[in-house]
């Protein structure tokens, strides 16, 4: 299970609280077009080739947290989180998620996921100018770090993202 990002990496105390949610959770809602200018989220499949279901949670003491539900990989996302963030770095935090199911276990970190996600948007077509990059990386620029997580600090989480981008 990996929890992402927005709160310094503090552990989920209610995991079952999470479970629950997910009991009661329906697909990923309609989106609203202020909040996610896509129809869709990322599409993602694991590592091992299942889909991954994205699935909202706004009980989540995060922006977004990967894990798996009776062995079904599955991204859940706080979306009164989510919409503290630019569009654009919405659709980033999905494939952040994407990234932790996506990637090899040998090597899934933190710093991984980030360039998985900058590169799915690149290749995508999300982020397709400087100033598209640079609104990802202000946004990110202002996150804390954790080094038990491995979430760099804010700054070097922007700065690796732009590297991400250009390699
Ligand atoms: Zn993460």
């Amino acid at each position: 299970m990996r929890q992402c990002g927005t709160n310094g990496g503090r552990r989920l105390a209610a995991t079952a609280a999470a479970l629950v949610a997910v009991l009661y959770a329906t697909l990923w809602p309609a989106p609203a077009a202020a909040q996610f200018p896509v129809q869709q989220p990322v599409p993602c499949t694991s590592f091992y080739g299942e889909p991954v279901q994205y699935i909202a949670d706004a009980s989540l003491n995060d922006v977004g947290m990967s894990t798996r539900y009776y062995g079904r990989p599955i991204i859940l996302l706080n979306p009164m989180v989510l919409q503290r963030f630019a569009p654009l770095v919405q659709i980033w935090w999905q494939a952040h998620e994407c990234g932790h199911h996506a990637l090899s276990p040998a090597i899934n970190s933190e710093v991984a996921a980030d360039c998985f996600a900058t590169r799915a948007l690149r290749d995508l077509g999300y982020i397709r100018t400087w100033a598209d990059l640079e609104e990802l990386m202000r946004e990110l620029a202002t996150l804390p770090g954790n080094a038990f997580t491995g979430h760099l600090p804010g700054p070097m989480r922007a700065a690796q993202v732009r590297d991400c981008f250009v390699n």
